[in-house]
């Protein structure tokens, strides 16, 4: 089984997610973190994450902050307190903020719109929003506030699946898909996801959702590992697979489908996720850095709020890794031959971002 370049076909990404030979596996770690070299560097994209609001209208089975868990305590930060985050990014050198949310219909489009504004003329940051999803007029509004990116995991490529998984939105997959498209149309850097080992995803489903990363040409991605939830309904046990189909929430799992997609996506921008971190300690992260990832997202969200924002359990040494004391960031990299990136870390080589079209969400795939 050769290591293909973004030819890869879906059978190998299959047989190498279900992989388990140290030896074998060493080299795909190595070609993932070749290919990182080779195409975006040795460089280390810093972007700040502030978690802006906890409210959310949705339903999803797995999530902490899903809007039916009354024992989460609400919080929505202010104006103020937003910029502060801001200016405490632009203090310690990174080069974007992340603005991140619960789906909050309290988040006004037009202050949310000043808010970019202000961040941009203030600190000069690129702006990433991951703010759920939106209707095409208030994306449009905040692209032309100065956003530049927008992440919306599209969670599975299984129409099937994500219908079971947001009970409130059953043909959501499809139109996280289409919110996408008209992202980039509108001059967004896109970003997108899934989680690895969620109950009811197989081999099958996780190779199509790679697929689909490479054949949208995604400019983002974001994987981690399903980390279950007592305070949801989805919590642990919702598997109706047989055990060989179903994947399992693993770091080794998650680190696999990370090096698939550095190496079908080379151009990528490809955080290594707090929720790794979170499974597996400070190796999570650095091991995610060594097999394809090259941007972290330290949290900046003030602790008091910072606590409420559990869409997963936390554990304590997640927060250590995400330490933003200046410096610190440095000198962890540096032990594995890394230094921070200047600069707001675009996608290299952005394609042209006036086409549309492409493949659907159903493209390659059996329609069940
Ligand atoms: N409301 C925004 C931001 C969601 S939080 C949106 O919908 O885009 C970011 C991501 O956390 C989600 O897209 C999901 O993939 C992930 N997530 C949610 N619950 C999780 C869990 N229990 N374990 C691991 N990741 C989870």
């Amino acid at each position: 089984m050769p290591l293909h370049d973004t030819e890869f076909t879906t059978n190998q990404m299959s047989r190498w997610l279900r992989e388990e030979d140290p030896d074998r596996l060493d080299q795909l770690w190595a070609r993932a973190d070749e290919e990182r070299r080779r195409v975006v560097g040795d460089g280390v994209h810093l972007r700040g994450l502030i978690e802006i609001s906890n409210h959310c209208r949705r339903h999803c089975l797995y999530c902490g902050l899903r809007g039916p868990n009354d024992r989460v305590t609400r919080y929505r930060m202010t104006t103020e307190e937003i910029l502060e985050c801001a200016r405490r990014a632009a203090e310690l050198g990174f080069g974007t903020v992340v603005l991140q949310s619960g789906e909050d219909p309290g988040l006004d489009p037009v202050e949310t719109a000043e808010l970019i504004h202000t961040i941009k003329a203030e600190t000069g940051l690129a702006v990433t929003l991951s703010l759920g999803e939106r209707p095409t007029d208030h994306l449009a509004r905040w692209r032309e506030a100065g956003a530049n990116r927008y992440l919306i995991r599209f969670e599975t490529s299984d129409v099937g699946l994500f219908a079971d998984l947001h009970p409130d939105a059953p043909r959501g997959s499809v139109l996280r898909v289409q919110q996408l498209r008209t992202m980039r149309d509108l001059g967004y850097e896109i970003g997108t996801g899934v989680m690895v080992g969620i109950p009811g995803q197989s081999y099958e489903s996780l190779t199509y959702d790679i697929d689909l990363f490479r054949k949208m040409d995604i400019d983002m991605v974001g994987l981690g590992p399903y980390i279950a939830n007592e305070q949801t309904p989805l919590r642990g046990d919702l598997n109706s697979l047989p055990e060989r189909e179903q994947v399992p929430a693993t770091e080794q799992m998650a680190s696999k489908a990370l090096a698939l997609t550095r190496i079908v996506c080379p151009e990528a921008n490809i955080p290594a996720t707090t929720a790794l971190a979170t499974i597996d300690g400070r190796s999570g992260r650095r091991n995610a850095l060594r097999r394809g990832a090259n941007v972290i997202m330290p949290n900046l969200t003030p602790e008091q709020y910072a606590r409420h924002y559990r869409i997963y359990p936390k554990k304590s040494e997640a927060k250590k890794t995400a330490r933003t004391e200046p410096g610190w960031m440095e000198e962890r990299l540096r032990t594995i031959g890394r230094y921070v990136a200047d600069g707001p870390g675009n996608r290299v080589n952005r394609p042209d971002v006036s086409r549309s079209g492409g493949p659907t969400i159903s493209s390659g795939k059996p329609e069940t």
